[in-house]
């Protein structure tokens, strides 16, 4: 993804915007424009001074995930493989010694590429276009049982005894709210009204995670809850269920890898800063695992603090969309060290193009709340944090709590203090991990889970 000079194009349009219809049609819409210098000005005069904490975390885990779509064959373009990778990369921010020679701007090409290499640590094939997997009876069955296959086995394992993995969490989530997570009301295969027997539809539990229909035979799992397989067809292009899932493993696995150190090393967790790439959120049929997110990070902030330890510092860094596309037009306008959080109101006036706000933006999908952040020598980030809250009230107290500055407390300050850090590098470079691995040392998070070695091996345990 270009990240580097990255600013709002102005002799990138084509001429559809210039044909008079169009010209007309556009006369009839609402859309972001870039803001003029007086609304500029007056846009960030609600920017506020931005905390400083003035500790770093000792270590930082950041993750990257990548989707690729393959023909098998040359012959049959429409016959896709699907592949998903997801990298995890710990930064020793104690420990410069990354791909950059102190003092020279040089970049070791042999370091980058080891990254690279090591970072198919988590990876996830899945039928594409056109395949059925294992026989079964149609493109979207075997792609069920490709996700309940490769969601439950040691591939997504954290930990070096297996006990930690993808499947785990996906149970200890789905109790985690009164309602259940893992329960599918309709057989995805015959989608058939089901008998008596089957009210509440196929209610799954850890010894029982695959189930018959009593109506048609097919299996049902327990990962058809996350509603992946809904996007696929037997003839289309299956990419964007690809997407969905790419999005919904990397936050679980980042989750899973949470959840581990805060079970068993919880001082080690308060000293570390985790980074997704993009929003703190679940988007399209697997949103629904917003909420158990946002449950299980409020809940491990909640027992760190039991123990008198301070929460990890966990963010989602935007490098494109709506908000960033934003933040860019006002950079220049906006005082260095200051910040906004992005409220219901502010979205709407100023970035959503609409007049009315919603009733509480993001509230099937965001677990975090995002931030624009201009640092002291003028980068400009949009940073998520997640809500300090285990559950969304109602919408419109939510919308109040979570733009309520003082429920932060200081997870702002050390948020920043990690993008003040990172600054140089993350600007210029487009992975996260490879950013971040520029001036410090950098490990590669092989499934095997060395990550407990590495972070108590250093004392930190
Ligand atoms: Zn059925």
């Amino acid at each position: 993804m270009p990240y580097k000079n990255q600013v709002a194009s102005k002799g990138g349009h084509s001429d559809i915007v210039k044909n008079p219809d169009v010209a007309l049609f556009l006369g009839e819409c609402d859309y972001m424009k870039e803001p003029s210098e007086e609304e500029a000005n007056e846009i960030v005069s609600s920017f506020i001074d931005a905390p400083l904490n003035g500790k770093l975390p000792s270590k930082v885990v950041a993750s990257d995930a990548s989707k690729f779509s393959e023909p098998i064959s040359g012959k049959f373009p429409s016959t896709q493989i699907g592949y998903v990778k997801v990298s995890l990369v710990l930064i020793d921010v104690e420990n410069y010694n990354g791909l950059t020679p102190i003092g020279s701007r040089y970049v070791d090409p042999f370091k980058v590429a080891a990254i690279h290499r090591n970072a198919d640590a988590f990876s996830f094939t899945l039928p594409g276009s056109n395949i059925t997997y294992k026989k079964a009876s149609s493109v979207a069955n075997g792609f069920r049982l490709a996700i309940y296959e490769q969601l439950s086995n040691s591939k997504t394992t954290v930990s070096k005894d297996g006990s930690y993995n993808v499947r785990k969490l996906l149970f200890e989530m789905n109790t985690i709210l009164p309602k259940p997570l893992l329960v599918v009301k309709h057989c995805p295969s015959c989608k058939n009204i089901l008998p008596s027997t089957h009210d509440d539809g196929f209610v799954f539990s850890d010894s029982s995670d695959k189930i018959n229909c009593p109506n048609c035979g097919e299996s049902v799992y327990y990962t058809d809850s996350l509603r992946i397989h809904e996007e696929i067809s037997d003839f289309g292009d299956n990419s964007s269920a690809i997407t969905r899932f790419m999005n919904a493993v990397e936050h679980l696995i980042m989750a899973t890898l949470i959840k581990m150190l805060a079970d068993l090393q919880p001082k080690a967790l308060s000293d570390m800063a985790f980074i997704i790439d993009g929003p703190l959120a679940i988007f399209g049929q697997p949103a629904r695992l917003h909420s158990r997110l946002m449950a299980l990070y409020a809940q491990i902030a909640a027992k760190l603090q039991e123990k008198g330890y301070e929460p990890p510092i966990i963010v989602g860094l935007q490098k494109d969309g709506q908000l960033m596309e934003h933040a860019r037009a006002l950079s220049r306008f906006i005082r260095g060290n200051t910040f906004k959080l992005v409220d219901d109101e502010y979205r709407f006036r100023h970035i959503k193009g609409s007049t009315s706000k919603s009733d509480n933006f993001g509230h099937e999908t965001y677990y975090g709340q995002d931030f624009i952040f201009k640092t002291s020598s003028g980068k400009t980030f949009v940073v998520g944090m997640p809500y300090p809250f285990e559950t969304k009230a109602s919408k419109a107290t939510f919308a109040n709590d979570k733009a309520n500055i003082d429920n932060y407390q200081n997870m702002i300050g050390r948020a920043f203090d990690v993008i003040r850090h990172f600054e140089f590098d993350l600007y210029e470079n487009a992975v996260v991990p490879v950013a971040l691995a520029h001036r410090h040392a950098s490990i590669s998070l092989i499934p095997g889970g060395k990550i407990l070695e590495l972070v108590s091996r250093n004392g930190l345990g």
